[in-house]
């Protein structure tokens, strides 16, 4: 099976991990400080603090904007559930802005009518995590006059994102929002196994989240309440947890994050080339804005509802899955799961996402994918759509 997305590992990052492997310090080493401090370079950030996942890091964002019960948090239903689970973490209530059917982001229309009507109700969101979806960035530039204008705070969610630029600075880089969050699963642009990092200008932002990933202690005589005790002294002043990142996996990280360019490079290679070979075949392909330079984490397609192709979608996902082509469906519309229905969200309530959802299909995409794996998949889809 030709999968979706997968992980590039060369000899370097397995020789970066051994290193560790041999060294003294498995944990709280030297390699995640080095970690931060070249992910916050690259995408031209202040402070990064790296944990265990990105969910861990959209968590300490929330907890650092001091979000709680009583707010609300607003993200996009075309997302994995992490971005909305986050709120939902610190006791906050979640809501949702459709999608433009163009970007697959969230919409700025639906955004600007959403804050106006929810500012007659009292009901403005704390926190809002816009998430750019397969790389390509949300218009930021709105979206931070709309914080101004309403009070709200933003978490970009970029699990897709590292990488890619929005109005030739980097994503990251902090113009637009408080904080900006990046995932490193398998699947996404760089991986460390499982890790995340959340990056900002904000000084006490990062020192919040430093102390939110490890148990709300600190041995920072400052921070402390009482006085320093002795040399093993330390306290916690707040409830954190652990979402500690290993030096495992900031080693494999540094080693990654090297590679950066190359993989962006060679995605937007393949993506050119479906773009060419798919043309003219009943499939909408993915609507790249001018002010954004994906970093392509995802190649989706819809299927064109309007052509003659009977079965659509559902048909499409069958037939390639049955030959060996791992396509996958990004995503169902977060408030559609039975979780998210059982706090009271109901189909039919963010109609661009769900009519999105019917149609999408996404296409492997991944630096490793081989040329003739490529025209394989593209004859497969010429064979099948072409009457
Ligand atoms: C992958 C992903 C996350 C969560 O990242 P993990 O590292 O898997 O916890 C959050 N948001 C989006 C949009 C993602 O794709």
């Amino acid at each position: 099976m030709i999968p979706y997305g997968r992980q590039d590992i060369n000899e370097a990052d397995i020789a970066a991990v051994l290193e560790v492997l041999r060294s003294d310090c498995l944990t709280q080493g030297p390699c995640v400080p080095r970690f931060e401090a070249a992910v916050a370079h690259r995408v031209g950030a202040e402070y990064g603090v790296a944990v265990n996942s990105g969910t861990s890091a959209l968590h300490i964002a929330c907890l650092a904007l001091g979000l709680g019960p009583g707010d609300w948090l607003w993200t996009s239903p075309n997302t994995f559930v992490a971005s909305a689970n986050c709120g939902l973490y610190c006791g906050a209530k979640i809501d949702f802005v459709d999608i433009d059917p163009q970007t697959y982001n969230m919409s700025i229309h639906a955004l600007a009518e959403k804050l106006e009507r929810a500012e007659t109700l009292g009901k403005l969101p704390k926190v809002l995590v816009p998430v750019h979806f397969a790389g390509q960035s949300c218009d930021m530039e709105a979206i931070h006059d709309l914080s101004k204008q309403y009070g709200f705070r933003v978490i970009e969610d970029a699990s897709h994102a590292i990488g890619g630029l929005y109005k030739n600075a980097p994503i990251g880089c902090g113009m637009y929002s408080d904080i900006t969050v990046f995932s490193f699963h398998p699947v996404k642009l760089v991986t460390t196994g499982e890790g995340g990092i959340a990056v900002t200008n904000d000084s006490e932002l990062a020192a919040k989240m430093v102390s939110f990933r490890s148990h709300g202690i600190t041995r920072d005589p400052i921070q402390m309440k009482n006085t320093v005790d002795g040399g093993w002294y330390y306290e916690q002043v707040d409830l954190g947890f652990n979402y500690r990142m290993t030096d495992m996996q900031a080693a494999l990280g540094l080693s990654q994050l090297e590679r950066l360019d190359g993989f962006v490079t060679r995605r937007h290679q393949l993506a050119s080339l479906y773009n060419t070979e798919l043309a003219g075949l009943p499939l909408l392909l993915p609507f790249q804005h001018q002010d954004a330079y994906s970093a392509f984490h995802l190649y989706v397609v819809q299927v064109d509802l309007e052509s003659s192709y009977v079965g659509g979608r559902y048909k499409l996902f069958n037939k390639l899955r049955q030959v060996g082509i791992g396509v996958n469906v990004h995503y169902i519309p977060v408030h559609t799961q039975p979780y998210y229905q059982s706090l009271g969200f109901k189909p039919g309530q963010f109609i661009e996402a769900e009519k999105y959802y019917q149609r999408a299909i996404t296409l492997p995409l991944f630096p490793g994918l081989q040329d003739n794996e490529q025209s394989e998949i593209v004859n497969v889809l010429r064979n099948e759509l072409l009457p």
